[in-house]
């Protein structure tokens, strides 16, 4: 940031990818927040009613200086490019999850702004759900004795006619598993290993449209993940930890948590505005983020996965 920017001073965001999760939430979450100025955006084809457009990045950055930093949220293949450009720009960005299509393109961000002092922000939003951070405290001191992944919607309703979502560099089923992986890898002080992988193919896509991944800890605690698509009616995001002094059942996509049936955490969704005030706090500090572990184990159950393929898909 600039030097003559203070810390009352707004920062000017651009965002990048007019889609879904721009309208859902990046939107209400930065113009709720009064440390961001929301400036404009660019997206090729899609537009808003109130605020200025643009049909490229490298427009909108030129025509504003006053832009220090950018979301983009975008399809996960394309953000490499954008990426970069953005920070060779001069300017702090905010990666919607996947942080990239591939883990070499998250290293190379990651030297790339380390190299440039600038912010970089691979943005797991489950982490900031409500009762993660009661849960890990919670597990702190106790003994994990196994965990289970129950991860499982409906594609038709969350990605609506998004056909980019079975396109190599998606991540299929993966793409709502990633954000049980990211509340995992966060709980857990230990690294995830892959010791196996089912994954079902829709035989007309490329990408899975369900996971069943065998994991464990380092030390061989082991994980069961259930990662399914095909899911209608209640949706099931749960993460349930059997310890050696209680049972806790994360649900409701880490907003609340019981353990051996009490209620100790639970409160309404807020994740992007938590996303948002880290992401002030890193640009004003001139730090980053950048965790890539939960895409490191979604790459090695691409790498250990067994396909079966399954009826084709359509929307
Ligand atoms: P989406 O609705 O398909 O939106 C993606 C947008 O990116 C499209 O509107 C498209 O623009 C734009 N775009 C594509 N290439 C571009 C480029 N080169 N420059 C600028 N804009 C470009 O997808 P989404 O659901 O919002 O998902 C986007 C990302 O957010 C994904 O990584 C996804 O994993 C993540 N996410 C999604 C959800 C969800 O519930 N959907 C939740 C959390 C995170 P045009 O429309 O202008 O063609």
């Amino acid at each position: 940031m600039s030097s003559e920017t203070t810390d009352a001073t707004p920062i000017g965001v651009g965002i990048v990818g007019l889609g879904k999760i721009a309208h859902d939430q990046h939107i209400p979450a930065i113009q709720a927040n009064p440390a961001f100025k929301l400036v404009a955006y660019a997206s090729p084809t899609s537009a808003h009613t109130s605020l200025e457009g643009f049909k490229d990045m490298g427009a909108m950055l030129a025509a504003h200086p006053d832009i220090q930093a950018v979301s983009l949220c975008t399809p996960p293949t394309v953000r490499f490019a954008l990426a970069r450009q953005a920070l060779e720009a001069g300017r702090a960005v905010l990666l919607e999850k996947p942080p990239g299509a591939t883990l070499g393109e998250v290293d190379a961000l990651r030297d790339l702004a380390a190299a440039r002092k600038q912010t970089i922000f691979a943005a797991w939003h489950a982490r900031e759900a409500p009762a993660v951070d009661p849960a890990k405290a919670w597990l702190a001191g106790r003994q994990l004795k196994s965990a289970r992944i129950i991860w499982k919607e409906d594609v038709r309703h969350w990605h609506p006619g998004q056909e980019w979502v079975w396109s190599p560099g998606a991540l299929g089923v993966f793409d709502p598993g990633i954000n049980a992986l990211s509340i995992l890898t966060k709980l857990l002080d230990e690294r995830v290993i892959v010791r196996g992988a089912e994954l079902f193919v829709p035989a007309n896509r490329q990408t899975p449209i369900a996971a069943n991944l065998d994991l464990a800890t380092e030390t061989g605690v082991p994980i069961r993940a259930e990662f399914d698509w095909r899911q209608t009616g209640a949706q099931t995001w749960n993460v349930e930890l059997e310890t050696d002094r209680g049972r806790a059942v994360l649900s409701l996509g880490g907003a609340k948590l019981e353990v051996d049936g009490k209620v100790l955490a639970e409160a309404p969704d807020a994740e992007y505005p938590g996303l948002y005030r880290v992401f002030a706090g890193l640009v004003r500090a001139g730090r980053s983020e950048l965790d890539a572990e939960p895409l490191r184990v979604v790459a090695d159950a691409f790498l250990l996965g067994a396909r079966t393929a399954v009826e084709a898909f359509s929307f």
